[in-house]
């Protein structure tokens, strides 16, 4: 069985990154700069977006954090992505998701410049994403492909299984598997919550991508001999004995899963780092197409 080491291809994706920003700044031009929204005081996002603002300035872009209390209206969040839409000076940015009830989180990704949407949530980057366009592919399924790119995954002609349809992960996962390119090329099957015989389906599967948010949801015995096993679940458990109180587990029951498997990726370490890493391709991406850089 082969752990599939998510911490690790972030850190050599950073560093290439890096150096690319390091070419840039040689030939005299600004790095890249990614904005990050945040609104309210939630745990988990204020740690994700600190995570992204610091893995930023690791490899030399430049990073504007900006931040506003809950009390913020629809409207006013809907002026400042508007600013940061026509600002030259930034070439991607992202308002953390979720959003306090009364603001519509649609009505927020709609309003971001589609050429600056380095999360890949506006409808424009995914239908353009579903018909194999240029365009952003949201951080978490992107940071999947590279990691079945990178450890020489096959994907073509296989049965690949997705649990769960959410616009984030599940969904936009099924169509980059199913299309004609490399990895892709897989059969897909996505399954969700009214999906009858789950456990049936899983065991054809030659790769099971399992984004459902239940701890220990995939058991061994809805896994084949040799499958290849992506998890994706971060759910945060209650666990006195860390400082942080609690921890973060899986959707794969991952001490009886990885028996089976030929590769299967851990929670923490496996898709988990490889989010931001996409975030930050993503923003070299959109600089390079704003300054028509190969
Ligand atoms: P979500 O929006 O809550 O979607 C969950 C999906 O799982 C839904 O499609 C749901 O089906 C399906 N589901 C729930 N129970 C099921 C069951 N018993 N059998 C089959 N399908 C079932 O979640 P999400 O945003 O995709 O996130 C999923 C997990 O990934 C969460 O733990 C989240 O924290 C994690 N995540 C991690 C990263 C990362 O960077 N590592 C990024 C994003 C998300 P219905 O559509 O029928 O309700």
């Amino acid at each position: 069985m082969v752990l599939i080491d998510g911490k690790q291809t972030a850190a050599d994706i950073k560093e290439e990154l890096k150096q690319e920003v390091d070419s840039l700044k040689n030939n005299g031009r600004r790095p890249p700069h990614l904005a990050a929204v945040l609104v309210g005081n939630d745990g988990g996002s204020v740690t994700y977006v600190n995570a992204k603002v610091k893995a930023c300035q690791k490899i030399g872009f430049e990073s504007t954090l900006i931040r506003f209390d809950d009390s913020i209206s629809e409207l006013e969040l809907l002026e400042k992505v508007e600013e940061l839409n026509k600002d030259n000076s930034i070439d991607g940015f992202i308002v953390q998701l979720p959003l306090p009830k009364h603001i519509n989180d649609r009505n927020i990704t709609l309003a971001i410049d589609p050429l600056k949407d380095v999360d890949g949530f506006h409808p424009e980057n995914v239908g353009r994403m579903s018909l194999g366009l240029p365009s952003f592919i949201s951080a978490t399924p992107n940071g999947i492909m590279q990691l079945l790119k990178r450890y020489e995954i096959e994907t073509s002609g296989k049965h690949c299984v997705v649990i769960g349809r959410s616009a984030i992960v599940g969904t936009p996962m099924s169509i980059l598997l199913s299309r004609n390119s490399n990895p892709g090329n897989a059969t897909v099957t996505i399954t969700h919550s009214k999906t009858k015989n789950l456990k049936e389906i899983c065991l054809s599967a030659d790769i099971i991508i399992a984004a459902i948010g239940r701890p220990h949801f995939l058991k061994a015995d809805m896994v084949k001999e040799n499958a290849v096993v992506i998890d994706v679940g971060t759910t945060r458990v209650e666990d006195t004995s860390r400082k942080s109180g609690f921890r973060l587990m899986g959707d794969v029951d991952f001490d009886n899963v990885s028996a089976k498997c030929s590769y299967i990726s851990p929670v923490p370490g496996g898709v988990g780092p490889m989010t931001i890493a996409s975030l930050l391709m993503n923003t070299l991406k959109a600089y390079k197409r704003r300054f028509n850089i190969a």
